[in-house]
């Protein structure tokens, strides 16, 4: 070899090393500015617990500005859950909730700020839904649980019932934070509101523990935190993902290394995944006939109640998936409020709540109806109408199980 020729391939290696030094260079510049970082290498640490009468679980990818283990950051998320269990459980006679509906009526009962927070909101969900959302239901819940076997309550039942709803009538004292009910048989459900704002508060330990990436799940409402690494195996469920299966490719570009959460809507009338949603920095919830609906004489009813008539619904909006870039507690109320609202109402009431979308199945005589209820995103969209969308989903509707 001659010299010359040595020299033009050490000139090669040189040249070769320093690209391969300027792409490595490159590479750590991207992930520094993007934020987008190398995955964990596997799966998310995961937790389950139960609480709130219903399983919890959060998953959440270690990072580097987590001030504790991921084992402490879960307990501390489950710790805030069982907080607004020992604050909202209807059977713990400690509760504050409990000792609202057992006091006599007129009695104003100091309770807890989180409580006086979530009655907060329920008031302004009740007032924004025009009375579809009320957490008053309790004696409705009661007259519709004690109905004969095989049979819908009496009328007089249930007229007795709606006469001790309307969230209206609710005592709020505010210097003392104290809560009452003014009648006789009034009692608060928070059914369908404490779930979402226990997410809500386990998604605010899990920030305080410097926590960017995780999905907390509590009985199907959920707050999907930041992403997920790419390599994460998982497959769909509903309610959020759990380990194993495959991951996703990333697409064109740069290669990502970190996707959307996924989350799957449950089939209103199979025991399958309808839908796969991928989203980040949101809170999903879903109301849904079919959770601890019933069957009379072959029609499905609701175990949400229509509080301006008494009646639990049926048909109709028989899943609402909502959500919400703000909170869980917002998509748990609005998930609830739409079901009963319908469409054309609920439409209405979720346009007043920036950056949330909505996914709806409707039975009708030939099927399923989906109709997505997109955010609208710029002057652009709005004019050209691709703020929504609705389609006939080709699902017939089966026999619902008893
Ligand atoms: P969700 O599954 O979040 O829609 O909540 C449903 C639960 O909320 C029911 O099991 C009741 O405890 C309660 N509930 C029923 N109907 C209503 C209503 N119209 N407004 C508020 N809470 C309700
Ligand atoms: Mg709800």
């Amino acid at each position: 070899m001659s010299p010359g020729r040595e020299s033009i391939s050490r000139d090669r290696v040189w040249r070769a090393l320093a690209l391969l030094l300027a792409a490595v260079v490159a590479i750590g510049l991207y992930h520094a500015v993007s934020g987008v970082r190398p995955g964990a290498g596997g799966e998310p640490y995961t937790a389950r617990t139960g609480v709130m009468n219903t399983d919890a679980r959060v998953l959440i990818v270690p990072g580097p500005r987590m001030s504790v283990t991921p084992e402490e950051a879960a307990g501390r998320a489950f710790a805030a859950l069982r907080e607004v269990e020992r604050l909202m459980n209807p059977y713990d006679p400690e509760s504050d909730l409990a000792r609202i509906n057992n006091a006599p009526a007129g009695t104003l009962v100091p309770v807890d700020p989180l409580t006086w927070g979530v009655l907060q909101e329920a008031m302004r969900f009740h007032r924004l839904s025009g009375g579809a959302f009320d957490v008053t239901v309790g004696p409705l819940i009661r007259a519709w649980r004690e109905r004969p076997d095989g049979a819908l309550p009496a009328p007089g039942a249930v007229r007795d019932a709606l006469a001790k709803v309307g969230s209206d009538r609710i005592l709020f004292e505010r210097e003392g934070m104290r809560l009452g009910l003014p009648g006789e048989g009034m009692r608060i459900d928070l059914g369908a509101i404490a779930k979402g704002f226990g997410v809500d508060r386990a998604r605010a330990a899990l920030e305080a523990a410097g926590v960017r990436d995780a999905l907390i799940e509590v009985g199907g409402e959920v707050w999907l935190m930041g992403e997920v690494p790419l390599e994460t195996p998982v497959t769909q469920s509903i309610g959020g993902e759990s380990p194993s299966g495959e991951g996703a490719d990333s697409g064109e570009g740069a290669p990502a290394r970190t996707r959307p959460w996924r989350t799957g809507i449950r089939h209103p009338r199979a025991a399958e995944v309808i839908e796969t949603l991928e989203r980040t920095d949101c809170a999903v919830a879903t109301s849904g006939d079919y959770a601890r609906g019933f069957v009379v004489d072959g029609v499905r009813y609701s175990h949400i109640y229509e509080p301006r008539t008494g009646r639990a619904l049926s048909g109709g909006v028989v899943s609402a998936t909502v959500i919400s870039p703000a909170s869980c507690l917002e998509a748990d109320a609005l998930a609830t409020a739409v079901s009963v609202l319908g469409l054309e109402e609920g439409r209405r009431l979720l346009a007043l709540f920036p950056g949330v979308e909505a996914i709806l199945f409707i039975e009708e005589a030939d099927g399923l109806r989906r109709v997505h209820l997109r955010p609208p995103r710029t002057p652009e969209d709005l004019a050209a109408g691709a703020d929504d969308t609705e389609e006939q989903f080709p699902v017939v509707v089966e026999e619902p199980n008893p």
